[in-house]
């Protein structure tokens, strides 16, 4: 095959009949090859290696590779997926390229952190009030915080916002499963499903790895597994809101997104889920989520207003945002993912 870099071979002119082009059909194939041969002892050792688990497990993730069947360059854009960019690749009609490769949990957690615990390690300081905590008989606890947002004005105080009724409150429910197996088997499934089946994608340059908001099980972002994959997300984040989240009454998922990262890092996002509820799943390495002042330029009694709530989610905990705009930031201890859940 040839390289997209090099020119194209002149045509052989001889080719034309049937006799000729038999005598000469091996030498311009020997010939690829050997260019073929060639070209590939020309590219970077790194886009050669095979892009599995070993391959990763010292951090290092590929930026793009060298496709065998039709000698394209590609980026390496997914998470667990090679899916060549060459349109009359025959690779692409691969089933076998459909299923990603799977890192298990415990690969992605610090065993000396994920010992079973009672109290999750959360934070808060006024504004932000907790109701006492629920426990459940399986070993779950629930943590429930109200945040208050400052969204106007250049300088507020918790009263004259309350009488000027410019803030709004913010519900974040902490379902902490206490780092027990028990408890984070369903999670355990989950994670591996996404990355076996889902194709998670990053744009050049940034470090996060995002699929489309997808609302409904025939999405082609959930692949060949749609449907199943679908259900499986949905179930988990039903049956959470419903055995430890009652007080917001049944509530189904309408729409879902992966996030994922292969490192450790910091990550912003802007929500308004306005009457719908927003659900966080961690999988994988422990997530730090800070609830951050919507507007920096809001001062609170004086002082510029920093975070004032910090939850750390363990893998198969999940959050659960209610109320009016506002941004947090969440802050990764290793490869691990984040299932974003708009439920109502
Ligand atoms: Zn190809």
């Amino acid at each position: 095959m040839q390289p997209w870099w090099e020119p194209e071979p002149p045509q052989q002119p001889d080719q034309h009949t049937l006799s000729e082009s038999s005598q000469s059909a091996a030498s311009p194939i020997l010939e690829s090859r050997n260019d073929d041969k060639v070209s590939r002892l020309l590219l970077p050792l790194s886009l050669l290696a095979p892009f599995t688990e070993n391959s990763t497990a010292s951090g290092f993730f590929p930026v793009g590779y060298y496709c065998t069947v039709c000698g394209r360059i590609n980026v390496q854009r997914f998470l667990r997926h090679r899916v060549c960019e060459g349109t009359a690749c025959d690779s692409r009609t691969d089933p076998q390229r459909e299923t990603g490769w799977v890192i298990s949990v415990f690969s992605t957690r610090d065993r000396k952190l994920n010992s079973a615990t009672v109290v999750p390690d959360d934070k808060w300081i006024a504004p932000t009030t907790a109701e006492p905590s629920t426990a459940f008989d399986n070993g779950a606890r629930l943590f429930h915080y109200h945040l208050a947002v400052y969204d106007s004005g250049p300088s507020v105080t918790p009263s004259n916002v309350l009488s000027s009724g410019s803030a709004g409150t913010v519900d974040v429910r902490h379902v902490f499963n206490g780092n027990r197996d028990l408890l984070q088997g369903d999670a355990s499934a989950l994670f591996e499903t996404l990355q076996r089946d889902v194709r998670i994608e990053r744009s050049i340059g940034t470090s996060v790895f995002v699929t489309p908001p997808i609302k409904s099980g025939d999405d082609p972002a959930l692949g060949r597994n749609g449907q199943s994959v679908w259900d499986q997300q949905a179930a988990f984040i039903e049956s959470a809101l419903s055995t430890y989240c009652r007080d917001l009454g049944p509530l189904k998922v309408r729409a879902l997104r992966v996030h994922a990262w292969i490192s450790v890092g910091k990550h912003i996002q802007t929500f308004s889920p306005g009457t719908k509820h927003l659900v966080l799943l961690c999988l994988g390495a422990d997530i730090a989520f800070l609830s951050l002042p919507s507007n920096p330029n809001v001062k609170l009694n004086g002082k510029p207003r920093r975070e004032c709530l910090r939850v750390t989610m363990v893998h198969g905990d999940i959050v659960v945002l209610s109320g009016s705009q506002f941004k947090f930031s969440t802050i990764r201890t290793g490869m691990c993912m984040l299932l974003e859940a708009e439920c109502n």
